[in-house]
């Protein structure tokens, strides 16, 4: 079997089959990116010693004939904001550069456990804020359909690796769309799971109140495999739901005739001005293919859409400029010398931090100020209750909410990081979902069906579908359907 061809369920098949062995596709996933990723640039670190160490107990077990579990000997890559204990975990920042985290996170200790081979570490935007992964201190990190393009982000390393078959699936993390925007820029599954179904335990903090971590995979079948393994209650976690201790066996086995009483909600308020017309396209080609598994499709309304981006970019520069206190030269950071501690603060942030985090937490904490606090955070905090009850309106009437992903296809380097409000138009399909914290899947479109006719585009284009709290298993299901028609 060809690395291309690899996905985690025919991975496991394989397996257990004794087609291979986890050490040998474990070599071949090194040499391939040893051989491919000085191009694309998705991993800042690699793990050899500990992918070999993993897939060498995989094999043992199976020679022994004992039971392995479905995601046993995957090869996985991290974005970087995820600790791993013993390996550096930079979150894509100079100030992280000889950071080694001490702990593993929830999501590591669960795959671990699992027995997953982890490859590495990969590229991400600096603590996960943008949209391109430009702004990373380290790298820059290329779309593998198209060099000269970014491949999104912030999660734009893990997105690449996967795209480029430099590792089965990835875990990335999603505050703002840094899981869906870099899945559909490079023509992979991204899924943000419903906040409070993923442990942010050992996740580097961006905004608390919106991060989450989820999978990158080839397909929706693998996204839910994956995020069932992750997914459930942790007590490290404070926002963590005990109910997302109960998602079943209907996650990776969807039934028809469930999916086709889903109703989908095509809201108009996300056909706006500045929609590129290929993507508009595209996103409409998949909603006819969902039509023609005959769930039915209706248009809905979500009237405060127009007032999310703002009032993302209040609340979450807010947390940020909370959660960036803590890298002060003294716990973290490469210590400057100074002649008090103020100054020594002041040089290592300074040093540290790049522009894009010195600009949010310079909005963060003017819009937490004593005098704009109430015309800034709490009315942002106001709106976001309106954006969330949006949503429980409309799903009075619907199931699901499918939209574009992104406004236009995978820009160019360069064309937006000069300008930071076009890059943060980038985000405008996906941040809603964080402010209400619902799950939302970005899948890419895909080409070639004879349902709805062929359109020729060579750049990958996702369509997201959002689901009710905690009803991951219906854009999973309706996802894994709409895949089912291309097979
Ligand atoms: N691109 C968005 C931002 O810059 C989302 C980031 C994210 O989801 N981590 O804030």
């Amino acid at each position: 079997m060809h690395l291309h061809d690899l996905t985690i369920k025919n991975f496991h098949q394989g397996l257990l089959k004794k087609e291979f062995s986890a050490l040998e596709i474990t070599q071949a996933f090194f040499d391939w990116i040893e051989k491919r990723d000085w191009e694309t640039g998705a991993y800042l670190s690699l793990s050899k010693d500990l992918a070999v160490r993993q897939a060498e107990a995989v094999d043992i077990k199976i020679a022994k004939n004992e039971p392995v579990g479905v995601i046993a000997g995957i090869p996985l890559a991290f974005k970087d904001n995820i600790l791993i204990e013993g390996r550096p975990a930079t979150a894509g920042s100079k100030i992280l550069k000889d950071y080694t985290a001490s702990y593993d996170a929830t999501v590591i200790k669960k795959l671990k456990k699992a027995g997953t081979v982890f490859l590495g570490k990969t590229n991400c935007d600096e603590f996960a804020m943008g949209s391109s992964t430009e702004n990373s201190a380290y790298k820059l990190t290329r779309n593998p359909h198209d060099l000269s393009r970014v491949p999104g982000g912030s999660s734009g390393g893990s997105a690449a690796a996967v795209a480029a078959h430099m590792a089965i699936a990835a875990l990335g993390s999603d505050t703002g769309g840094s899981i869906r925007q870099p899945a559909a820029f490079c023509g992979v599954v991204g899924l943000k799971p419903t906040y409070g179904a993923v442990s942010r335990f050992g996740l580097i903090a961006m905004a608390s109140s919106l991060d989450q971590i989820g999978p990158f995979t080839k397909t929706v079948e693998d996204a839910a495999i994956l995020f069932k393994e992750i997914a459930g209650y942790d007590s490290m976690d404070s926002a963590s739901s005990p109910l997302s201790n109960n998602y079943g066996d209907e996650l990776v086995n969807p039934r028809l005739e469930d999916i086709r009483k889903l109703k989908i909600g095509v809201p108009e308020e996300y056909w706006v001005a500045g929609l590129d017309k290929e993507v508009a396209e595209n996103v409409e080609r998949a909603t006819k293919d969902l039509q023609s598994l005959k769930a039915e499709v209706k248009k809905i309304s979500l009237p405060h859409t127009k007032y999310a981006l703002s009032c993302y970019y209040i609340i979450m520069p807010a947390e940020v400029s909370s959660n960036l206190e803590r890298f002060d030269g003294i716990r973290y950071g490469t210590r400057q010398g100074a002649e008090n501690l103020l100054e020594l603060y002041k040089r290592n942030r300074e040093a540290g931090f790049g522009a894009e985090p010195k600009r949010r937490i310079l909005l963060g904490t003017f819009v937490l100020s004593s005098g704009y606090y109430d015309a800034y955070y709490a009315k942002a905090q106001r709106v976001r209750r309106l954006i969330r009850q949006d949503f429980d309106e409309a799903f009075k009437e619907v199931d699901v909410i499918l939209t574009p992903v992104t406004p236009t296809p995978p820009f160019k380097f360069g064309e937006k990081v000069a300008d930071p409000l076009a890059m943060y138009l980038s985000d405008i399909f996906t941040v809603p979902v964080n402010l209400a914290g619902l799950p939302a899947i970005s899948i890419p479109v895909r080409q070639g069906s004879n349902v709805s006719g062929q359109i020729s585009s060579n750049l990958p284009i996702g369509f997201q579908l959002i689901g009710k709290h905690l009803r991951e298993a219906d854009i999973l299901g309706l996802g894994q359907y709409y895949e089912k028609l291309y097979l």
